[in-house]
């Protein structure tokens, strides 16, 4: 074990696995870091919610740490090197735990870092899949939709789906969630 060691790891969403993101932490970096860099790629909120790492299924086995919206929590500085993964294990992290969005954590390898480079990264994600924005469709524009209004999407009993132009406009104070390509 060096200082140096790089641990690559890809994370997907648990029920929707086609949403994957490829994550390079060094092995001397922390939970706390791990999750910082989970938050960003899964568009977590980085100001609000537990987080939590488990060594297999979530909620059903050992709870590897707990990290708080501002950086503290039991374990959010333990050291990636100090969780004994070995290539090939499986994690669970768990993103806010009412909502309970949980991740499938893939350690695929174990390699020397680059120099000069800042990690933790993320260095691939799956094809993303666009799609519209219902509103902008109605006025025959293609515009990539970014939001889902959940308000209307379950007033509507379907995904309404929006640009952020849309967003702005018609949804200003309704409760949306960014989406994941
Ligand atoms: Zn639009
Ligand atoms: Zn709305």
């Amino acid at each position: 074990m060096t200082q140096d060691e790089v641990y690559i790891l890809k994370a997907s969403l648990k029920d929707r696995k086609r949403i994957w993101r490829r994550i390079e932490i060094k092995g001397n970096q922390t939970l706390r870091d791990f999750d910082d860099v989970l938050r960003e790629a899964f568009k977590h909120d980085h100001e609000d919610h537990l987080s939590g790492f488990f060594s297999g299924d979530a909620w059903k086995s050992k709870q590897l740490g707990v990290i708080e919206p501002y950086g503290g929590g039991t374990n959010s500085k333990k050291k990636i090197s100090k969780l004994d993964l070995l290539e090939g294990t499986t994690i669970e992290y768990v993103y806010d735990f009412g909502d309970n969005i949980q991740h499938v954590i893939k350690l695929e390898k174990i390699v020397d870092s680059i120099p000069g480079t800042n990690y933790p990264r993320i260095t691939s994600q799956n094809k993303p899949k666009y799609q519209y924005c219902v509103a902008c469709e109605k006025i025959q524009k293609n515009s990539v939709a970014t939001w889902i209004c959940i308000e209307c999407s379950s007033e509507k009993q379907e995904n309404v789906l929006l640009c952020d132009d849309c967003l702005d406009e018609e949804h200003p104070d309704h409760y949306a969630e960014e989406l994941l390509f």
